[in-house]
């Protein structure tokens, strides 16, 4: 492994004119400090950076490389579609192709609008529940992340949990004022809150595999829970799965866990590495939407034509035969593998996968919310994340984020990532 020289140069460099040199927080090593590799590349299930460094990639661009990096049948319809013009502004017949294939994937699904990012797709879903309702109060999670736009930047997971700051400054209070935070997978706790506000209560958003305070899984009822307590109440049931959409078994928490949700978000996975999020849901409630209804939403890049292209090759890849379930059981055979290392050092940690998502929590208990996540022991992990890193595999870079997996994996990229983590332990658990 060569020093990272050129990273830490460019980096250095990049601070003085981006701020914290990246741009997202998470990047910069925050919370596990050090200094980022710079990338240069990327192909298959490998990252190479600047100094000439090849890595094993786990965290995949935060979910949406469910193929890899520069699947050669993206890469080709790309290539394909960018002689065609990068952009129109006027519809397509790929949108359409796009919106077929995502609602024939996804259980209940009638109708999706195309965004740019999941931030936009949760803060339209919302509006439109709000809309709907003609309620302005919204249920979320504490440590569940739905984007960076006001209502939700309350108590939120990914990189706002690392910060220790969940409440952002610059969020006015009154946008913040109507969002009720409250304990995952805790349903007195959303009974007690409807019972409060019941009529005054939009939707509740939630994700139903959650993957932004480290890979959480709902206690077996929870979901159930929020479909009936939403339903008595009027109120819409969001299922944010821009994170687990296309990475569960079944391909949805819709699917996997049987629940029917009023609206759902969607990002990562469909946009196939291009920046694309997706809100849609059932017809009476996506026909509110302009120009269709009276809830305006809008965007110039929306439904791009290079986006569409490389969505739509990444979906139907991932719909062929066998391809899912071979990512899947790759997952199953790293979270099997990491669980071995751990009890043969006598180690109380556990690994857990679902679908092609896995998460290690350094804690001896049970994590099933935000503060049992927070008992993890974020300097243990900061120490191993480093030793994987300088041994080639790269994780994402927080306690509290989840692990990815893609096609690109193979058998041999497991067989040196469990080496590689084995030494990374025995190395972080010496130090
Ligand atoms: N919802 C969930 C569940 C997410 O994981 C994320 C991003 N990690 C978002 C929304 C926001 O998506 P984006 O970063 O594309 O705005």
């Amino acid at each position: 492994m060569n020093d990272r020289v050129r990273s830490a140069e460019l980096f250095a460099a990049s601070r003085e004119v981006i701020p914290g040199g990246v741009n997202s927080p998470v990047r910069s090593f925050r919370s596990v400090g050090g200094t980022p590799p710079f990338i240069a590349r990327g192909e298959g299930a490998y990252l190479y950076d600047v100094d000439g460094n090849r890595y094993i990639d786990y965290f995949l661009s935060w979910g949406p490389l469910v193929l890899g990096h520069a699947h050669p049948e993206v890469v080709e319809a790309l290539r394909e579609a960018v002689l065609r013009g990068t952009s129109y502004g006027a519809p397509t017949e790929l949108e359409l192709e796009l919106a077929r294939e995502v609602i024939d994937f996804y259980p209940g699904l009638e109708m999706i609008r195309m965004v740019n990012s999941g931030t936009e797709a949760t803060m339209s879903a919302l509006r439109v529940a709000r809309a709907a309702t003609g309620r302005p109060k919204v249920v979320k999670f504490i440590g569940n992340y739905h984007g960076h736009h006001d209502s939700l930047l309350v108590r939120a997971g990914s990189g706002a949990m690392d910060m220790g700051v969940p409440d952002s400054p610059g969020v006015a209070p009154g946008a913040a004022r109507d969002t009720l935070s409250l304990p995952y997978n805790d349903l007195d706790a959303v009974r007690e809150a409807f019972r409060q506000h019941g009529d005054q209560i939009a939707a509740v958003i939630v994700e139903p595999v959650a993957g932004n305070m480290g890979l959480v899984l709902p206690r077996p009822g929870f979901l159930e829970g929020l479909r009936s307590i939403t339903r008595e109440h009027g109120a819409l049931l969001v299922f944010d799965e821009v994170l687990c959409g296309f990475r569960l078994p079944g391909g949805s928490a819709a699917a996997h866990f049987g629940i029917d949700p009023d609206l759902v978000t969607l990002g990562k996975v469909i946009g196939g590495g291009l920046p694309v999020g997706a809100y849609g849901g059932k017809r009476r409630y996506m026909e509110l939407v302009a120009p269709a209804g009276p809830v305006y939403q809008a965007g110039t890049l929306s439904g791009n034509p290079l986006a569409m292209t490389a969505g739509l090759t990444q979906l139907r890849i991932l719909r062929r035969p066998g391809v899912m379930a071979e990512i899947e059981r790759k997952t199953a055979r790293l979270v099997e593998g990491l669980n071995a290392l751990l009890s043969r050092r006598g180690l109380p940690y556990r690994a857990q996968g679902i679908g092609s998502l896995w998460g290690l929590f350094f804690s001896a208990e049970p994590v099933y919310d935000y503060e049992s996540a927070l008992k993890s022991d974020t300097r243990l992990f900061a120490r191993f994340f480093h030793a994987l890193l300088r041994r080639g595999v790269y994780i994402a870079p927080s306690q509290f984020e989840s692990g990815f997996m893609s096609l690109a994996h193979t058998d041999a990229d497991l067989d040196a990532t469990l080496e590689a983590a084995g030494d990374a332990l025995d190395e972080a658990l010496a130090m």
